[in-house]
């Protein structure tokens, strides 16, 4: 069904934020991106790992899990935390909103994964907690 797929799970710690944001891009590597896709990548991953980290489990205890399948050139990655959810998703998304101000967050992280991401879906509830699913074209159809 897929070409490939990689499932990791991890504490929820700050120090992952880096470990995501590198297994992400070291499995992005076999479809040869550019630096350039390989940064958005990762920066992406890491924006959605911090919020899992911060938002999802307030800095407490909890496992986050980072899911990739790679389908012809495209890649899609999901974050997924059993953290506290997102009451309103579509306010969430919006560029500047945060509910973290006193944290000096600038609520931007979104913003960054609609820009660097070819699509983002977000499913969340409140207590239900959050899996925010990316995907990435690196390749046309024709170089499948
Ligand atoms: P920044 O990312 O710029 O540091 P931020 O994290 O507040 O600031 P976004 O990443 O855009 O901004 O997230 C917006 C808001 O969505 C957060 O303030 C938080 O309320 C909520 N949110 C995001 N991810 C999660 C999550 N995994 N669990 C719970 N709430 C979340
Ligand atoms: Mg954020």
């Amino acid at each position: 069904m897929y070409d490939n797929r990689m499932r990791l799970q991890f504490m929820s710690l700050s120090q992952n934020e880096s470990f995501a944001r590198a297994a992400a891009g070291a499995f992005l590597t076999q479809l040869n991106p550019t630096l350039d896709q390989l940064t958005d990548v990762r920066t992406a991953i890491s924006e959605a790992v911090t919020n899992a980290v911060i938002h999802g489990y307030q800095n407490g205890p909890g496992l986050i899990t980072l899911c990739a399948t790679i389908e012809g050139g495209r890649c899609t990655f999901a974050v997924r935390d059993s953290g506290v959810g997102i009451e309103d998703v579509s306010r969430a998304r919006q560029p500047f909103f945060t509910t973290r101000p006193e944290l000096e967050r600038s609520g931007m992280g979104f913003t960054v994964m609609e820009t660097f991401m070819d699509e983002v879906v977000v499913r969340s509830s409140a207590g239900g907690g959050t899996t925010v699913i990316m995907k990435k074209i690196i390749k046309g159809e024709a170089k499948k």
